[in-house]
């Protein structure tokens, strides 16, 4: 039987986290080498999205791990786990981790990605209406700004192509005006 087809039997054709019936898919829990029925869970497209972090946590989504953490998989457990560990700055999550006991080993396995000690909410450019900002992308001022240490002024309207992601900061990206690449803050653009 493929690992697809146990994990649809053990799941019932189910999110294994939120219950969600769509989309639908394996998520090897890592660190795996040998994919199979133990180390993999069954998830929808919105919990592995924010499982593997292309996009931002969303707390409201993850409240049904109340329910979901008393999987008897411990797959299941070790990514409730690590979830609830993210989202330890709300109440319910922190509440629900204090009561969910994982045996040594499966804590040990739990710990290994790390996302009980860093921050856990991800953070992405996004333009002045929340959009979502790619390398590359064109924007338009929605001011006009005036650039330091020159007399360039970037004048609301102005289109600017093939931005640039400031890696460190997500309030910033780089483009080039008239020429000159200056760094734009992006409360101040739209997606073009
Ligand atoms: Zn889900």
């Amino acid at each position: 039987m493929s690992l697809e087809k146990q994990l649809q039997d053990r799941s019932n054709h189910q999110c294994e986290l939120c219950n969600s019936t769509d989309s639908l898919s394996i998520y090897e829990v890592p660190p795996t080498s040998n994919a199979n029925i133990d180390n993999c869970i069954y998830v929808c497209n919105e919990c592995k999205s924010q499982i593997e972090k292309t996009e931002q946590l969303n707390p409201e989504h993850w409240k049904v791990l109340s329910d979901t953490m008393w999987s008897e998989s411990p797959a299941v457990q070790v990514v409730a786990w690590r979830m609830l560990s993210r989202l330890r700055n709300e109440g319910w999550a922190s509440d629900n981790l204090d009561i969910l006991y994982l045996d040594e080993e499966n804590l040990e396995w739990a710990k290994k990605t790390g996302d009980h000690e860093n921050e856990g909410t991800v953070e992405f450019h996004q333009d002045s209406n929340g959009a979502r900002l790619y390398e590359g992308d064109t924007v338009v001022l929605i001011k006009t700004l005036d650039v330091k240490g020159s007399s360039l002024s970037a004048k609301l309207g102005t289109v600017v192509k093939n931005i640039r992601l400031v890696h460190d900061n997500v309030e910033q990206i780089e483009g080039k005006v008239e020429g000159q690449t200056i760094v734009i803050l992006t409360k101040y653009l739209r997606k073009g």
